[in-house]
């Protein structure tokens, strides 16, 4: 069991939050086995979405700020992609898109699932 990491959780007056004993109840932080948001880590939309509200400067000070544009160039710009209306006998079906030069490549439906299976060099 875990609790919500969002900072203000137990301030959300829902049913499931309210606890203790007659007299002396509480609104208390959300504990669960699982939480589906933020990797685990909270209850919901609005304590994923306070914490970063709340840490968000310290994080990007922390970790590193962006400072310059970041470039996908040519030979990495290569998506895998899928034409719904190909029936299932053609080869045209699955293919390679390059997002900036518009270049398709054929693509087997093996090539397709296989998720290391790529044209971009990486670099
Ligand atoms: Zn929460």
């Amino acid at each position: 069991m875990k609790y919500c990491q969002g900072p203000d959780c137990h301030t959300y007056k829902t049913q499931d939050r309210l606890k203790g004993p007659k007299g002396n109840k509480t609104i208390q932080t959300r504990r669960r086995s699982h939480f589906y948001y933020g990797r685990g880590n909270f209850c919901d939309q609005r304590c994923l979405y306070d914490w970063v509200a709340q840490y968000i400067e310290q994080g990007l000070d922390h970790f590193g700020r962006t400072t310059e544009a970041k470039h996908l160039t040519e030979e990495n710009a290569w998506v895998k992609d899928y034409d719904w209306r190909g029936s299932p006998d053609t080869s045209h079906r699955y293919f390679f898109h390059n997002t900036i030069t518009k270049e398709q490549r054929p693509l087997t439906e093996a090539q397709y699932r296989d998720s290391n299976y790529t044209l971009n060099t990486g670099e």
